[in-house]
């Protein structure tokens, strides 16, 4: 394949920009840092509890606790409600590892449950064969900030007596008719990894729930499994919220329902571009989906040459996830079947998106897709 440059004159696109956010609060995270770099006050305390004051009540959870990863967030609820060895966790084969890890860390057993191909979201015909006398949770993902179908997963616990925990690492700000993501089930796991719809300025995460024990069991495994300092109850994490993150996230957290809606708009935008491209089949536009990434399908086994003859021509795109999870070296020997996963990793492709992207820069990128998948020889691929 022979390699083609970006014409010079101009710049990549990259996949996601952060720095027009940075930009734009740039007074107020210089103010943010500097009052907690003043305050001598660097782990929990008073901004990680305005923090989750105001999360908690900006996405209608009575309590919301913060923690120091999404990761934690996952391992933290699914251990404040019980879960490990001997149990099962239905899940999603289409997400971020995190997702399993969390529950095989617990010496747990992830049960994969093939998607949904419209949504790319755990179907829930599929979650309720893989049930199981050792089920003890239902763990969806909102994938790519689009809610998952949580009238029927909620049906399913209630009808077999699970806990439904969201993995909301992708959705913060994205409601479904039940409610915010991460209210509707017994516990929502949010990151605040900086390229989420809320980034942070490193990792950080949020643990949510309505349940007054859950809440206090998930304070006491952040903080060593104590309550009090040098008291240690029982064996757990270190896995507080920084005040630096929280301070930073406060000041991006009054937006964050403005830069979601420019996140909608940017997919509007695209899916009105790409009516023109042949073989690209646009996300299907379901309710409530923030956008976290805007992501296409390209079938025919032509998905990796479209990406490289993109980067190529100077337009990043990402593959998430270009391994379904029953297929990684952690779960290949447990013979899972979700054959609409399979199919969907070697199709998607994640086009760039960030909540200030341009008319211009977005008609680049179809522009460049188009060309691309066309085989239009402009410039090699
Ligand atoms: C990002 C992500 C996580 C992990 O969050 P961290 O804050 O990076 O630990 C978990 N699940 C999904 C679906 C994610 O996208």
């Amino acid at each position: 394949m022979s390699v083609a440059l970006a014409p010079p004159d101009v710049a990549p696109i990259p996949v996601l920009d952060p720095t027009p956010d940075t930009e734009r609060y740039w007074d107020e995270l210089n103010e943010a840092f500097q009052r907690v770099m003043r305050s001598g006050r660097f782990i929990l305390g008073p901004e990680v509890e305005a923090f989750e004051r105001e999360t908690a009540a900006y996405l209608g959870a009575r309590h919301a606790v913060g923690l120091n990863s999404g990761t934690d967030a996952l391992l933290i609820a699914l251990r404040a409600l019980g879960v490990g060895p001997g149990d099962e966790v239905v899940t999603t084969p289409f997400s971020f590892f995190a997702t399993a890890e969390a529950v095989s860390l617990l010496g747990a057993r992830p049960v994969f449950a093939d998607v949904d191909p419209a949504t790319f979201n755990l179907d829930p015909a599929a979650a309720a064969v893989a049930v199981t006398p050792r089920t003890k949770v239902v763990l969806p993902v909102h994938l790519y900030g689009a809610p998952a179908d949580l009238d029927a997963l909620s049906a399913l616990c209630d009808r077999h007596g699970l806990a439904l925990i969201e993995d909301c690492a992708q959705s913060f700000g994205a409601r479904h008719a039940l409610g915010t993501t991460g209210t509707v089930g017994r516990a929502g796991a949010f990151s605040f990894f900086p390229s989420k719809t809320l980034g942070a300025y490193g990792d950080a995460g949020l643990l949510t729930t309505d349940d007054d024990a859950l809440a206090d069991e998930a304070r006491r495994l952040r903080a060593h499994g104590g309550h009090r300092k040098y008291h240690n109850e029982v064996l757990g994490y270190n896995s507080r919220l920084d005040a630096l993150q929280a301070a930073l996230l406060r000041v991006k957290l009054p937006d964050v329902d403005a830069a979601n809606r420019a996140r909608q708009a940017a997919a509007a935008r695209y899916t009105r571009l790409l009516e023109g491209v042949p073989g690209v089949v646009p996300p299907a536009d379901q309710p409530g989906h923030v956008y976290h990434q805007y992501t296409v399908r390209i079938g025919g086994g032509r998905r990796d040459a479209v990406a490289e003859g993109m980067l190529a021509r100077g337009v990043a795109t990402a593959v998430y996830y270009p391994v379904p999870l029953h297929r990684l070296p952690p779960y290949a020997g447990e013979g899972f079947a979700c054959p609409v996963a399979e199919r969907l990793a070697g199709e998607v492709l994640s086009l760039p998106l960030w909540p200030a992207m341009d008319d211009a820069t977005a008609e680049r990128v179809v522009r460049t897709l188009h060309e691309v998948a066309a085989g239009v020889p402009s410039g090699g691929a």
